[in-house]
């Protein structure tokens, strides 16, 4: 089998609080299927040259911060972009690295069932973006299909179970209201969610 490639964009080392707990490295891959309209990563998704690095070469990179991860129960934590898109090089990497490493994926769930599904079984905790519960609202917004992530929303839950993933739902200017994001919160809980965090998209 062909060893699987992260298109890495940039490692932000000692981070705390922001991706996942303790302190984290953020390792941002290339690629995303969603043109999210305010898309915080846009100009570095389109303009960055992604350097290819396989899960061992990334392992010698992100390894120098391996007693902070062991001190503080943390580890590393891909987004970017769309981190399940290399549900495969997730798979390879928890094979390479100390059990004492949490790995964090940041994901929107743009993707199939097979990615969620090999994701599920390599990294511990997901903080996935719902966007909105509401497929029109999605579909506006995102350009992709709410259904799918609604269905993926099910999937992941059901493979991991509550504890392991936080939902964040955006109030976005000009796609949704509060009562929308309070909708979508409702549906979450009434799915099983317990970790949903509400928050206000800032656009500059
Ligand atoms: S899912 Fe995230 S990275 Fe992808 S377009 Fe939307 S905001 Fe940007």
């Amino acid at each position: 089998m062909d060893e699987p490639l992260y298109p890495l964009l940039r490692l932000s080392r000692l981070r705390m609080g922001t991706d996942g707990e303790g302190v984290t490295t953020l390792a941002a891959g290339a690629g995303c299927p969603l043109s999210c309209r305010w898309c915080i990563n846009a100009e570095l998704l389109r303009r960055a040259k992604p350097e290819p690095v396989t899960a061992a070469q990334l392992f010698e990179r992100v390894r120098i911060d391996d007693l902070y991860f062991r001190a503080t129960g943390g580890g590393v934590c891909f987004g970017g972009g769309e981190s399940l898109l290399h549900a495969a090089f997730l798979r390879r990497f928890r094979t390479l690295c100390p059990p004492e490493w949490r790995l964090w994926a940041e994901t929107s769930l743009a993707v199939s069932a097979e990615q969620v599904q090999i994701a599920a079984e390599a990294v511990d905790s997901f903080i996935v973006d719902c966007k909105d519960m509401d497929a029109e609202i999605y579909r506006r917004y995102t350009g992709g299909d709410g259904e799918r992530m609604q269905a993926n929303l099910r999937l992941l839950l059901e493979a991991v179970g509550p504890e392991r993933i936080r939902v964040r739902v955006p109030r976005i200017p000009e796609y949704n209201s509060a009562e929308d994001q309070a909708r979508s919160a409702a549906r979450l809980r009434a799915m099983g969610f317990v970790n949903i965090e509400l928050f206000d998209y800032v656009i500059r």
